[in-house]
C-alpha cells in the first residue's frame, strides 16, 4: 500500500504546485473514516482508496482528483457527511466525491446488450465532470485487480460481467485503451477461466517451440529502420489472451489458424518519421492487403492517432505494426486523461493543436457552473439529446429528450404503450404529457380498456410511440370509416326500387374494382367514390336522373354517427355541434365527413363538389365540446360564480380564455364539455340569470 508521503511525492513529481496540505488532510481523514474496516483480501479497507489514488497519479491527474480518489468511498461506506467533506476539502472535492458516490449507487442491470449500452451512456451523462468518470474507472480497475479475493463466485461473476459490459467499453470510449485492456483481461479470466488458461498455455507453447519470436522480429524491425536512419523504439508483445480469444470467436478460428498473435509498436519522435518508417517496413516485407489504416491524417473520433499495417514476416507470420510518435502513444494509452495532464502544464506542453475539442472540454470544465452547461458544450453533449429513466424494477430506459410517460411506456413494450392510462413519476401522479427528466423513475398505469389516443400524437416524441399511435389511429379510422360507409350504403340502396342482393353487390364491387365491401364502404365514407357511380354499378342507368347536392339520405333515415370518434372518420366543424343539434354532413372528396350544425354559416360557403349527408347523433351520448361567450361585470368572484354554476350543471370546463377586457366588463370564451344541446341550453339560461353576468351566448365557428 502506498504510504502518505509516497503518494504526495508522486503527485509533486508531475505537479510541483499541487496542494500538499489537501492531499495530507484527505489521507488522514480517509484513514480515520474507514477505521478498522477490512477488504476481502484482509487488508485494511483504507488500502483500496489509496491504491485508487495511486492509479490516478499514473494518469497525472490534478490534486482535487487525487483527493477525490482517496475520499471516494467515505460518503457511501462511513459516517462521513457531505458537510464534513465540504468543510475540510471545499465544494469542488465534495462535488466530485458526490458524483462518484452517485455513479456507484446505480444498480447495474446488464442482462441485455441494450441495457448495458444505456448504462454506459447514463454514466457519462451523470458524470458531468469527466474527472468523476476517471475516478470511477480507477475504482473499478482496482476492484478488478483484487477480484480474486472475493469469496462468493457469484459476486465475482457479476462484477466481472459488469466490467466487461459497462466499464471496459466506457474506458475505450474515452480513449483509455490501457485501462480498457486490463479490465477486459481481468474480467475474461473470471468469466471464461478455461478459455483463458488454454490460450495462456498455447502462447507459452508457441514461445517454447519457435524460440522468442517477439524478440527476433523486434530485432528485424529495428535493423530495417536503423538502415534508413530512423531512430525508433520498437515494442513487441503478444496480443492479450482476451483479444486473441475475441478474434477466434469472431472469425470462428482455432488458435493454430490465427495468423497474428503478436503485435509491434514503432515509436518515433516526429510525425514525418511515422511515414518514413512505414515506407521502410513496406519495402522490406509484403503487406497484407486491406489492413493499412492512416489514423494520423484521419484520427478516430476520440482523437486516436497512429498508422496501422499488417505485414508477413518470415514467409508466414502475420504481424500487426502500429507506428506513432511518442505524444501519440501517450494519448493512445491514456486517452482523455493524457490531455488532462497537459492542462496542468506538467510536460510543459500546450494541449495538442489537433485536439481542439479536448482544449474546449478543459476550458469548459474550468468555467462551467452546472453539469448541464458542461454537457451542452462538449463532446459529452452526445447524450444531451436523450433522457435516461428507470422502470420500478430499476431497468434503465433510454429515450429522446422531451419524452413523456407515453414514450416511456412504448419503449418498455408496445402493449404497455397501447394500454397506458396514467403514470407516476418518482411516486407522484403526472399527466401523460409530462416531460421526463434524467433519472426519473416511471411507473405506468394501464387499463385493458384503453386504446392509443390520437391526441397522444401531439406530445409523443419517440419514433416507436409515434409509429404505434399512427398505426392504431389508421386502423381505427378504417374501422369507423367502414361502419359509417355501411350506413351510407344502406341509405343509398334504399333509393333503389328493389333491395340489393348479395349477388348484385358482388357484381358492383367487381365493376368498381373494390376487393371487398369494406373497401367500398371506406371509399364511400372518404368520399373517394361518387354515389352515382355506386348506384350505376348496382343497377346500370339508375343514377341518371339523380341530381347532385341532395342529401343522400333524403328519402331514408338520417345516417347515424353514433360511436364514431370525432377526428377519426368524421370531423366536427368549427361550429362545434353537440348532441341534440340538428346536423348535416359535408362529404369532402378524399377527406371524409365534416359535421355541421344545420344553420352553420359555413354550409352556405360549401364547395360545389361537397356532397351533403343527412346525419343524426344516434342514441349514444358522448360528451362534446361547445363554446360559450359570456360577459360578466369586472368584480371579484364573478368568474368563480360562473364556473361554479357550470360545475353544478355537471359540465366540465376544458378551457377559459379572456376575449375582451375593459374597466367594467370582461368577456370570456369558455369551452365546456356537454352531453347534449339541452344541457348546453340549460347552462346558458342559468348563466344569463346569474348575478353579474350581462350576456351569455353559444358561439359557432
Ligand atoms: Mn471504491
Amino acid at each position: 500500500m502506498l504510504r502518505q508521503y509516497e503518494l504526495v511525492e508522486r503527485v509533486k513529481a508531475y505537479d510541483p504546485d499541487a496542494d500538499e496540505d489537501l492531499l495530507n488532510r484527505a489521507y488522514v481523514f480517509s484513514v480515520k473514516a474507514h477505521g478498522s474496516q477490512l477488504r476481502a483480501s484482509g487488508d485494511p479497507y483504507f488500502s483500496h482508496p489509496v491504491e485508487v489514488a495511486g492509479i490516478l497519479t499514473d494518469l497525472h491527474l490534478d490534486d482535487e482528483t487525487i483527493a477525490t480518489g482517496i475520499l471516494h468511498d467515505t460518503l457511501e461506506d462511513t459516517v462521513a457527511t457531505p458537510a464534513d467533506i465540504e468543510r475540510l476539502f471545499g465544494p469542488n472535492v465534495l462535488r466530485l466525491v458526490d458524483g462518484v458516490t452517485k455513479l456507484s449507487r446505480i444498480e447495474a442491470q446488464t442482462e441485455t446488450e441494450r441495457a448495458a449500452e444505456n448504462l454506459r451512456k447514463f454514466l457519462v451523462a451523470m458524470s458531468g465532470d469527466i474527472r468523476v468518470l476517471l475516478v470511477k474507472l480507477a475504482d473499478r480497475l482496482h476492484n478488478m485487480r483484487t477480484l480474486h479475493f472475493i469469496k462468493s463466485a457469484e459476486k465475482r461473476q457479476r462484477i466481472a460481467r459488469e466490467t466487461m459490459d459497462i466499464y471496459a467499453p466506457l474506458a475505450g470510449r474515452i480513449g483509455m485503451y490501457e485501462f480498457m485492456e486490463e479490465m477486459e483481461e481481468l474480467a475474461f479470466r473470471q468469466l471464461e477461466p478455461e478459455a483463458h488458461a488454454s490460450i495462456v498455455k498455447r502462447l507459452a507453447d508457441l514461445r517454447e517451440g519457435g524460440g522468442d519470436l517477439v524478440e527476433a522480429i523486434t530485432a528485424d524491425v529495428q535493423a530495417v529502420l536503423a538502415d534508413k536512419g530512423i531512430a525508433a523504439e520498437v515494442q513487441g508483445r503478444e496480443k492479450r489472451p482476451y483479444s486473441i480469444w475475441r478474434k477466434m470467436q469472431r472469425r470462428h478460428l482455432g488458435f493454430e489458424k490465427l495468423a497474428d498473435v503478436i503485435g509491434f509498436r514503432v515509436i518515433v519522435e516526429q510525425e514525418e518519421e511515422c511515414y518514413r518508417a512505414l515506407g521502410a517496413i513496406h519495402t522490406r516485407w509484403p503487406l497484407v492487403p486491406g489492413r493499412f489504416k492512416d489514423f494520423i491524417s484521419t484520427p478516430r473520433r476520440n482523437g486516436y492517432r497512429s498508422l496501422h499495417t499488417t505485414v508477413v514476416q518470415r514467409d508466414r507470420i502475420r504481424t500487426e505494426i502500429q507506428i506513432r510518435t511518442r505524444d501519440m502513444h501517450r494519448e493512445a494509452e491514456l486517452g482523455l486523461a493524457a490531455h488532462w495532464a497537459y492542462k496542468q502544464g506538467v510536460n510543459g506542453k500546450e494541449p495538442a493543436a489537433h485536439y481542439p475539442w479536448v482544449r474546449d472540454l478543459l476550458e469548459i470544465l474550468e468555467h462551467a457552473d452546472t453539469p448541464e452547461e458542461l454537457l451542452e458544450h462538449t463532446r459529452l453533449a452526445m447524450y444531451q439529446d436523450q433522457v435516461f429513466c428507470f422502470t420500478p424494477k430499476g431497468e434503465l430506459i433510454q429515450l429522446p429528450a422531451g419524452s413523456t410517460p407515453v414514450d416511456f411506456a412504448y419503449a418498455v413494450h408496445t402493449s404497455l404503450g397501447d394500454t397506458c392510462v396514467g403514470a407516476k413519476v418518482n411516486g407522484m401522479a403526472v399527466p401523460l404529457r409530462f416531460k421526463l427528466a434524467n433519472g426519473d423513475q416511471v411507473e405506468i398505469q394501464r387499463s385493458s380498456a384503453q386504446q392509443p389516443d390520437p391526441m397522444w400524437e401531439a406530445f409523443a416524441v419517440s419514433g416507436k410511440a409515434r409509429a404505434a399511435i399512427r398505426r392504431h389511429v389508421r386502423a381505427r379510422e378504417r374501422e369507423q370509416q367502414a361502419a359509417l360507409g355501411a350506413s351510407m350504403f344502406e341509405a343509398l340502396a334504399a333509393r333503389l326500387s328493389t333491395p340489393v342482393s348479395d349477388e348484385a353487390l358482388g357484381t358492383a364491387l367487381k365493376r368498381l374494382k373494390f376487393p371487398d365491401r369494406a373497401a367500398l364502404f371506406v371509399a364511400m365514407a372518404k368520399g373517394s367514390v361518387e354515389d352515382e357511380a355506386v348506384l350505376d354499378a348496382l343497377v346500370p342507368g339508375s343514377a341518371k336522373a339523380k341530381a347532385r347536392r341532395t342529401p343522400v339520405a333524403a328519402k331514408g333515415e338520417a345516417i347515424s354517427i353514433r360511436g364514431l370518434t370525432p377526428g377519426v372518420a368524421v370531423h366536427l366543424g368549427r361550429c362545434a355541434p353537440v348532441p341534440g343539434d340538428r346536423i348535416v354532413g359535408l362529404r369532402k372528396p378524399g377527406v371524409g365527413i365534416e359535421v355541421h350544425v344545420l344553420d352553420c354559416p359555413r354550409l352556405a360557403e360549401a364547395d360545389e363538389r361537397d356532397e351533403w349527408l343527412d346525419l343524426s347523433w344516434g342514441v349514444e351520448a358522448e360528451t362534446h365540446t361547445a363554446r360559450i361567450a359570456a360577459t360578466v361585470a369586472n368584480k371579484p368572484g364573478a368568474l368563480a360564480a360562473m364556473t361554479g354554476l357550470i360545475a353544478r350543471e355537471g359540465a366540465n370546463i376544458v378551457n377559459v380564455a379572456t376575449r375582451d377586457r375593459d374597466r367594467t366588463h370582461h368577456t370570456y370564451a369558455l369551452d365546456i364539455e356537454v352531453e347534449n344541446v339541452a344541457q348546453l341550453m340549460g347552462i346558458i339560461a342559468g348563466l344569463r340569470e346569474a348575478p353579474g353576468v350581462v350576456a351569455a351566448e353559444r358561439e359557432r365557428g
